[in-house]
């Protein structure tokens, strides 16, 4: 699964593995960072979302131009909703 997003700087299409959610191999603050991400109600919500089986997959948080070398933060506060 990957992710694609557009650089606003030079415009260019780059190309973003998605971070698989796996249970087993979640520490604490993967889970922390999960729940902040996919705005969860808490640590329950996302023990429901792994237990039902359901696959997902999450998209960087912050992603890296490799052609200019600028970071971009792929969440906007301001349109949770396109995620
Ligand atoms: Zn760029």
């Amino acid at each position: 699964m990957a992710f694609m997003w557009t650089c606003p700087e030079c415009g260019r299409d780059n190309f973003e593995r998605t971070i698989s959610i796996e249970n087993a191999a979640l520490s604490q603050q993967d889970k922390e960072e999960i729940i902040e991400q996919l705005q969860l109600d808490g640590p329950e919500e996302l023990e429901e979302m792994l237990a039902s089986g359901r696959e997902f997959a999450l998209a960087p948080k912050d992603v890296n131009c490799p052609h200019c070398k600028q970071n971009f933060n792929t969440i906007d506060p301001g349109d949770t909703d396109g995620y």
